[in-house]
């Protein structure tokens, strides 16, 4: 894809244009088609847990994709079936997401969190019909099989001898034919391509299907907002059963012409040892939610070697100024932030050729028609805040938009109540000023309303880590009877602070002078970790409902 230059937002805008090819098929009218013209362009960088790089072209992808699909057929599994991936930051996981999209089956990556329990219900809820997982997984699969998930295909990838029922990933590749030309009933277009699950922040995660166009959505996230060259190496942190794994590790980057970066690390990350593995192997643009800024602007950032990368961005929650601030000083690159949802690519974004406002998530991508409607569905004007919506052509056909979901899984009641009078409703709040820029209130749940004011947790949060002892903070609200609610802060301290009296005030004034005082937490608990999702979303849901018994009635 030839990337095209611009040097203002309008004209972004304004020129932008895409071709949708007919019947598009990722796998095959791109990977295929790559690895035809250019086999060893390359593809991956992969690190694994013990940090041994594989360099991985496109030949390579397109071959082991086309034996493992061959051999997955014969196995039983064809276009339509649904498919469990457990598979970490594997290279099997680029492997077989290919695969699948040869045979139209639908990938449904998830965490390495899963227990028994959530992978039997999920296998019946969702119809899976095949299982893909490392061998660190199969004894758990093993156990949602005797609570009765029923699977047709499972394949475990790494173990010397998998179980009765199973087979081995690797002898299933050797097995398939190399080639796999491009049948006429390929999937591609709307058909289904993936379903995805949503991180969870608010409640169960929801299974969102996308269609095989969905991968041409991500070309703005990777060519423009990551601001990807061929060339590039591109590293955003993300768990492959997270949607930020397809923003960032996949389509768009590969249609950019740039190369994916991936560490496959296991466990928690450790910010001194991932600024080790940018800086070694010269990683040149980065992507990483807020969270992991917030923990490496703690190190002293002078001591790395930095100077490859010349871009950063960061999405699914609120970067706070100071984190922004911080990072630009040390590594003098600003942080370009983004806004979307699993349910979407890119929708809002600050572009290179913006000048980023800290604080805001920036302006529309092109393709996404944005509006912010009030309460009765009318539209907002600026100033004045909305939820973000985004308008269909047609009725409620979400495929007037490329890159928006086709549905929730199965639950089409669940789809027409965020997909009505031809907008998608997103469930998040915002407001415009008067340059276009939006700024993110929060969803509608998280809104504190404590003696009449409406109270926003991020902005008390962000006062908060700006107080020296404060790493993290989430804000929520506690029923209170004289105020309606109450703004009570859930905070982790730095290693060389302790919790006490005379903190809690230190931290409570200290918020009264950044902000309005009227936002100041009158409640200050200190826990050594705060509730997140796997993708580091802070769940302020969970303290919620943990706080219901201490303080009483549901706030
Ligand atoms: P669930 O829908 O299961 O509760 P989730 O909404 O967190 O979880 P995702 O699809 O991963 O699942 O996240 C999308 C949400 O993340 C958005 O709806 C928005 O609330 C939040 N978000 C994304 N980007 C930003 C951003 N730049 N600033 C603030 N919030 C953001
Ligand atoms: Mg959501």
């Amino acid at each position: 894809m030839e990337k095209q230059t611009f040097t203002d937002y309008d004209q972004f805008v304004q020129d932008f244009k895409l071709n949708v090819p007919e019947n598009y098929n990722f796998a095959f009218d791109f990977v295929d088609a790559v690895a035809q013209e250019d086999p060893h362009r390359p593809a991956l960088v992969h690190l694994d847990p013990e940090k041994k790089r594989r360099d991985l072209d496109f030949a390579w992808l397109s071959e082991r994709s086309s034996r493992l699909a061959n051999s997955l057929a014969e196995q039983g599994i064809k276009k339509g079936d649904r498919v469990m991936l457990i598979l970490f930051r594997r290279v099997e996981f680029w492997e077989t997401m290919l695969a699948l999209h040869k045979l139209g089956a639908l990938p449904i990556p998830s965490p390495s969190l899963l227990t028994a329990k959530d992978i039997a219900e999920r296998t019946e809820y969702a119809n899976i019909k095949g299982l893909i997982c490392e061998n660190s997984i199969t004894a758990r699969v093993e156990e949602a099989r005797t609570r009765g998930a029923d699977f047709r295909v499972l394949v475990e990838v790494e173990g010397d001898t998998p179980p009765q029922g199973w087979s081995d990933y690797e002898e299933l590749m050797q097995r398939g034919a190399p080639e796999l030309p491009r049948p006429a009933d390929a999937a591609g277009g709307n058909d289904p391509m993936i379903i995805f699950f949503t991180s969870g922040t608010t409640g169960m995660p929801k299974m969102v299907t996308h269609s095989h166009t969905y991968p041409l959505g991500h070309y703005t996230t990777a060519a423009y907002w990551h601001d990807l060259n061929p060339g590039g190496l591109h590293l955003t942190l993300s768990d492959t059963g997270w949607g930020k794994a397809l923003w960032g590790k996949f389509y768009g980057q590969f249609l950019a012409g740039a190369t994916v970066f991936v560490w496959d690390f296991r466990g928690k990350f450790d910010p001194a040892e991932l600024l080790d593995v940018i800086s070694e192997h010269k990683v040149t643009s980065f992507c990483a939610p807020p969270t992991v800024y917030r923990f490496l602007i703690r190190e002293d950032l002078s001591q790395w070697d930095l100077s490859k990368l010349r871009h950063c961005n960061t999405a699914g929650e609120l970067l706070n100024e100071s984190v922004f601030t911080t990072w630009k000083q040390a590594t003098g690159l600003p942080i370009y932030e983004g806004y979307g949802q699993t349910e979407t690519c890119l929708q809002m974004a600050t572009f290179p050729f913006m000048e980023p406002k800290p604080g805001s998530i920036g302006k529309p991508t092109p393709g996404w028609d944005i509006a912010l409607l009030d309460e009765s569905g009318a539209a907002c004007p600026p100033g004045e805040e909305g939820e973000i919506c985004i308008r269909l052509k047609q009725g409620n056909d979400p495929s007037d938009v490329l890159g928006l979901f086709q549905g929730y899984m199965d639950e089409p009641e669940k789809t027409a109540s965020v997909m009505f009078d031809g907008y998608y409703h997103t469930g998040d709040k915002a407001w415009m000023d008067e340059d276009g820029y939006y700024w993110f209130l929060g969803r509608t749940d998280d809104l504190i309303k404590a003696s009449g004011y409406r109270v926003g947790p991020f902005e008390v949060e962000s006062a908060l880590i700006t107080h020296d002892a404060v790493v993290e903070a989430a804000v929520t609200g506690v029923p209170d009877p004289v105020r309606g609610q109450a703004v009570k802060a859930t905070v982790v301290l730095g290693e060389d602070y302790e919790p006490s009296e005379g903190l809690t005030k230190s931290i409570q004034n200290h918020v009264k002078k950044v902000t309005a005082p009227y936002k100041y937490p009158r409640i200050v608990e200190y826990v050594d970790e705060l509730p997140k999702t796997i993708s580091g979303k802070i769940k302020r849901k969970e303290i919620r409902l943990r706080d219901l018994e201490k303080y009483g009635a549901k706030s």
